[in-house]
């Protein structure tokens, strides 16, 4: 007889109804959160609507990179890399995570000027990550690139993992930790009462005293459910992979000026994705891909990589995923509503952000103090107002 909690999680009926966390979406944040909090011995129950990596999680480019981040995320980046470092120990699979360095590339002297003082104002703040690169470097780092590129800025512990093996692999170590999952159960609504969160699904309620909200593309809705209503749009980023090509960079490449990020796997074959974005109704979960948007990436590769221009373009897909006004995650408690914490909004470059975020809410839950500054990240910076259903 199968296992009431097997790898596909705990089905609803055998949940349990009352936890001490209740985390909403199993993607690689809610999937961190749950592990680090069953690691200080906590009761956690994660509801997903439909199943673990489904979404950004399962579908990104796997880019494990500090490189070109916000200085408002940076401390949890940094936090964070320091257990892809680890990863295998933390979750026992190293998540195909490998560290070649990730690069960007100036395609004009204005570019490098831009890096140079960004390289200038991160070093005044502390941050030593990025280095500032000329042009023998670069070629160096990255011999195919076209020659007119004068230089770039190279962070050299970023690298790549393998998005649904990591997401799946979190998960299974938090399962592992005490962590319960109930996939396939929608959450259709909050509500305080007694010191205790009641969640409803079709699948019945459950309750917890604190609330966490990963829910990704749609945690708009429960954000607004608890008079927090924020400006997030849902976007589909998209991605191609070509056919095998000779073997030609190792690092990751992201471009300044144009839309672009590139990397080559093992077996030759090279993924593409930059921003360019697919049209999407997150309410049936579909995406629709915009070739023509694709094909100025592919003609973007054309002209810097000339190795690239014999190789054919053989899929491409999008995945959902939710972006704030101003790109930046929103993570840390309610200012609405006691014992309910964001943790959202990542705006396509929280895959690397998921161990050290998952980390640092589970500290924060757990000692109302975050390991690392997070500051800027905090919901109360969107103006708040009414709304108390979800949508
Ligand atoms: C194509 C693409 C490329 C990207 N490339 C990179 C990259 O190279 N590097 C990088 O760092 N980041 C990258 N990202 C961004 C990264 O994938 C996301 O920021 C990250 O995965 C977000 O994780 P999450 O757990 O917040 O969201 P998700 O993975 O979307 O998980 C949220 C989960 O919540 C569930 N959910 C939603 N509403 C409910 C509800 N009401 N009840 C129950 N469950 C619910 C959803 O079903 C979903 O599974 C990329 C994203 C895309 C789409």
């Amino acid at each position: 007889m199968p296992s009431a909690h097997t790898a596909a999680g705990t089905n609803a009926a055998a949940a349990p109804r009352g936890a001490d966390v209740i985390i909403v979406g199993a993607g690689i944040h809610g999937c961190s959160t749950a592990l680090f909090l069953a690691l200080r011995g906590a009761k956690v129950l994660v509801l997903e609507k439909d199943h673990c990596a489904r979404h950004a999680s399962g579908v990104n480019a796997g880019g494990v990179r500090q490189l070109m981040r916000h200085v408002a995320e940076i401390p949890l980046s940094v936090l964070s890399m320091g257990l892809w470092e680890r990863i295998a120990e933390l979750v026992d699979d190293d998540c195909g995570f490998e560290s070649h360095g990730q690069v960007l590339v100036a395609e004009s002297e204005a570019d490098l000027q831009a890096m140079r003082e960004r390289v200038a104002d991160l070093q005044r703040r502390g941050f030593t990550h990025e280095e500032l690169i000329d042009r023998r470097e670069l070629k160096a780092l990255v011999p195919a690139v076209a020659d007119h590129c004068p230089g770039g800025i190279v962070s050299r512990r970023d690298g790549a993992a393998i998005p649904f093996r990591s997401t799946q692999a979190i998960y299974r170590a938090a399962q592992r930790a005490g962590a319960r999952f109930v996939e396939g159960v929608p959450v259709a609504g909050v509500k305080r009462h007694a010191g205790q969160w009641h969640v409803r699904t079709a699948a019945g309620e459950f309750s917890a005293p604190v609330v966490v909200n990963a829910a990704g593309a749609w945690a708009d809705r429960l954000a607004a459910a608890v008079g927090e209503p924020v400006p997030l749009e849902p976007i589909a980023p998209m991605l191609m992979i070509t056919s095998r090509v000779p073997h030609f960079i190792k690092p990751v490449v992201i471009l300044r000026s144009r839309k672009l990020s590139f990397k080559q796997f093992e077996n030759g074959t090279v993924m593409i994705g930059g921003g360019h974005l697919a049209a999407l109704d997150r309410d049936r979960n579909h995406t629709q891909i915009d070739w023509r948007k694709l094909r100025e990436s592919a003609r973007t590769v054309w002209e810097l990589f000339p190795a690239m221009r014999g190789a054919t373009i053989v899929r491409a897909w999008a995945g959902i995923e939710g972006r704030m006004t101003d790109d930046l995650p929103v993570v840390g408690p309610s200012q609405a509503a006691p014992g309910f914490y964001h943790q959202f909004g990542f705006s396509a470059h929280g895959f690397q952000l998921g161990p050290g975020t998952g980390q640092a809410m589970a500290e924060l839950i757990a000692t109302s103090k975050s390991p690392v500054p997070i500051d800027g990240l905090g919901v109360g910076r969107f103006a708040t107002g009414g709304g108390a259903r979800m949508r």
